[in-house]
């Protein structure tokens, strides 16, 4: 496995593996990877004859105050994991690299980017669709894999590839959880003792969501107002949004009679943390 800081060292990589005839799959991370990570690079080593893994803490989808100083880095482990799970290249460039100076090109989206985490992140989006579309033009992969657990992203990053053309299959996979429930995340790593034990009411509250569903309840006020009742019994919880939209176009729904998103964010002391769970009726 090779570890490479610039794009044109991706560049030749790939140019000589498509020279060979064979399949390049991407995984876009922002390192410090976990199993949730590790899932994406399994199944991308299991679909593709070669695995890109991306590790670049994108300044540009960090909003003013949000935690890009703080965000948890260590290269040597995110090494480890890549090697061991099948990768063959990591890309690891500095900001520098992916942004030179002067840099003025976005990629900007009219739908899907203005509820759920685009409420809190206005500029969020605008930086992920910059950079993944960077990233596919660097590495021109045959697939590139996210996780369901950032599901609005996955539902945007769907939309862009088939907008703009890229030819890139997008292969969502679902979502890597603790025993206890808790979805992982590298931002897992900011909680406390108590918090962690307190962040699993993310995931309890969707499971007594799903229970009402699972029982038939279609209205959507419903589910969700059960949602947060159970989420204000956690005195360090503070709602930043829940709620229940249409899987295809993410705009909320009434009455459950179609696949939806219910999808939360939720601070755990200072810690934002999402979870989701996707749903269809029979
Ligand atoms: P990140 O490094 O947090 O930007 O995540 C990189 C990719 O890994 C994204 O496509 C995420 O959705 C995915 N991912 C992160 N956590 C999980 C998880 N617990 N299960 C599945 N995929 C995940």
């Amino acid at each position: 496995m090779k570890i490479v800081n610039t794009v044109n060292e991706v560049r030749e990589q790939v140019k000589a593996w498509r020279k060979e005839g064979l399949t390049v799959g991407l995984v876009p991370t922002m390192g410090y990877l976990h199993e949730g990570h590790q899932s994406l690079i399994d199944r991308s080593v299991s679909e593709n004859d070669r695995t890109v893994v991306s590790v670049f803490v994108n300044p540009m989808q960090f909003g003013p105050g949000e935690d890009l100083e703080s965000y948890p880095r260590d290269m040597d482990r995110d090494a480890g994991i890549c090697e061991k799970a099948g990768a063959d290249l990591i890309f690891h460039p500095e900001p520098s690299e992916m942004y030179h100076d002067g840099f003025s090109t976005f990629v900007d989206m009219d739908t899907l980017t203005g509820g759920l985490c685009g409420k809190t992140r206005p500029i969020h989006f605008r930086g992920v669709c910059t950079v993944v579309s960077k990233l596919f033009h660097i590495v021109t992969p045959d697939r590139a894999y996210f996780g369901q657990k950032d599901a609005q992203q996955l539902a945007v990053i769907r939309h862009m590839a088939e907008d703009l053309s890229f030819g890139i299959e997008i292969v969502g996979c679902p979502i890597v959880r603790e025993e206890d429930g808790l979805a992982k995340s590298s931002r897992n790593t900011y909680l406390n003792k108590e918090e962690r034990k307190a962040a699993l009411i993310l995931s309890q509250s969707l499971q007594e969501g799903k229970k009402l569903l699972d029982a038939g309840e279609r209205d959507a006020k419903k589910v969700r107002d059960a949602i947060v009742e159970k989420l204000r019994l956690e005195a360090l919880a503070k709602i930043d949004y829940v709620e229940i939209v249409d899987w295809k176009n993410l705009e909320p729904v009434g009455q459950i009679d179609r696949q939806v998103l219910v999808a939360m964010a939720v601070y755990i002391g200072k810690t934002r943390l999402i979870d989701n769970i996707l749903y269809e009726p029979e």
